[in-house]
């Protein structure tokens, strides 16, 4: 962080400090969690509905804290700012902290390839300097302004990934952020337990163009049946759309090929010109996460030789699509980090492109409400369209949508019994096997990949 004096954080907190003695105290970093303060860190005790951080103050003394802030009455030989919400004071830090180094600043929200996109930008904006992108998901109304906090005076840009669980986390979020250009990736069914429906993300998502001062740009997804809806939520703004599957978009691709290692090249078409990419991780769905990523860069100054370069050194993100090539003829995808409809159909796209037998291994999809089965069926159809040759699925939901499938659908109770039936069904198989392995995080099926890679 910026170093910052206790009373310029207690003016921009709106608390008060209960020493003066101690107002040009210099603060150079902020901790919400003891286990990770440093030396002369300023501690914010946050209040959670499992901790109260204002039990640990004792632990940060002696980790060093040089202050803390802080909404009950203590007894803490530390100089304290008293605030009357802790959280709210975190937001408040966070965006003085923003407002003072003043990056140009990229804000992206969505229900899929929030991260895929951050690090895309983040990639393309190194080359041209000092960038801060949100580390891994610290994407909620902690994380943003946490992640706003590590703003030292030398970065240039900001790339600031937003999500949400509930209504209204966007907008808090965002109006923290203050992007320059903000855009949603897509909606869809994802955490529909905190929005109601598909058009209730679709709003949520749509509160990340509140933070959007009257010069800044969103960046809309032509493709989505939720276009017309963001359009309007947005006709007081500059707009540019991207488009990956029209040739309609300000921003959109020509000339599709995808290589044998199921990573795409295509001819980038922009108001700024024409650039052929070529892209390192796999995915058709990751043509649209570049379009949106070079749309997102060149709107805070790259330029086509940026793109090209910062997509190019763009690498894998751990659990997201990893194609592994395990023997001559067997080649696994593994995107276990999650799962949502869109990103298992993302997944089916890319599992389509390759020859031979493809084998699609599903763990549920999490937190889809009432029409959880009706998702799961519908994935099982889309496969089908897309000439998966089977599914084996693990879990109550998932079920549904090896049922599409008949006798080329295979239900287990347990990941043994499915890696020992997948053995047994493809070790005589005299052609190429392709294995997408997908599910929520709360399935787990990286052990499914596990098992698959240490079997015989
Ligand atoms: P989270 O909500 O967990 O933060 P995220 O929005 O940051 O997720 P990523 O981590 O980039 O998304 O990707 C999550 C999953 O979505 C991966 O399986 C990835 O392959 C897939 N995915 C990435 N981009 C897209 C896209 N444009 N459309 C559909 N699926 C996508
Ligand atoms: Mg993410």
């Amino acid at each position: 962080m910026i170093s910052v004096s206790l009373s310029w954080i207690a003016e921009k907190v709106e608390g008060t400090l209960n020493t003066k003695s101690v107002e040009e105290l210099d603060i150079k970093g902020v901790s919400t969690d003891t286990r990770e303060l440093k030396p002369g860190d300023l501690f914010i005790a946050l209040v959670g509905p499992n901790h109260n951080a204002h039990d640990h103050l004792f632990k940060a003394l002696e980790k060093g804290a040089a202050a803390v802030i802080v909404s009950q009455a203590v007894d803490c030989p530390l100089p304290t700012i008293m605030v009357d919400d802790t959280k709210t004071a975190l937001g408040k830090l966070g965006a003085a902290v923003k407002e003072m180094v003043a990056p140009k600043t990229v804000g992206i929200t969505g229900s899929s390839g929030k991260t895929t996109v951050k690090e895309m930008v983040a990639s393309i904006l190194s080359v041209k300097g000092k960038v801060l992108a949100t580390k891994g998901n610290f994407n909620n109304d902690i994380g943003v302004p946490l992640t706003l906090l590590r703003l030292e005076k030398q970065h240039e840009y900001a790339v600031i990934e937003m999500g949400a669980n509930h209504l209204g986390e966007i907008a808090y979020t965002t109006n923290l952020v203050k992007p320059d250009v903000a855009t949603i990736v897509n909606a869809a069914a994802s955490h529909l337990e905190g929005f109601g429906s598909l058009f209730g993300v679709a709003r949520a998502k749509s509160e990340i163009f509140k933070g959007l001062g009257t010069s800044g740009t969103a960046l809309l997804n032509k493709d989505s049946q939720f276009y017309a809806f963001w359009e309007g939520k947005t006709s007081h703004l500059n707009c540019q759309t991207f488009s990956p599957e029209s040739d309609e978009g300000d921003y959109r691709a020509e000339d599709i090929a995808m290589g044998m290692d199921g990573c795409a090249e295509f001819e980038l078409v922009c108001p700024t010109g024409r650039a052929a990419i070529r892209l390192s991780i796999p995915g058709t769905h990751n043509v649209g996460n570049a379009l949106l990523a070079a749309a997102l860069a060149i709107n805070v100054g790259a330029n086509l030789e940026d793109v090209q370069l910062g997509l190019f050194n763009m690498r894998e993100v751990g659990g997201r699509l990893n194609v592994k090539q395990l023997t001559n003829q067997i080649r696994l995808l593994d995107d276990t980090y999650n799962a949502n409809v869109a990103s298992v159909n993302a997944a089916i796209d890319l599992l389509a492109t390759f020859p031979g037998n493809r084998v699609l291994v599903l763990g549920d999809m999490a937190e889809l409400g009432d029409k959880a089965r009706y998702y799961h069926e519908q994935v099982g159809e889309y496969a089908k369209s897309k000439g998966i040759t089977s599914i084996y699925s693990l879990g109550v939901l998932s079920q549904c949508a090896s049922s599409v499938y008949d006798e080329n659908g295979f239900h287990f109770d347990d990941k043994e019994a499915l890696v020992n039936m997948l053995n047994e069904n493809l070790f005589y198989e005299q052609r190429d096997i392709s294995i997408l392995v997908k599910g929520s995080r709360s399935s787990k099926m990286e052990l499914v990949v596990k098992a698959i890679e240490e079997s015989p």
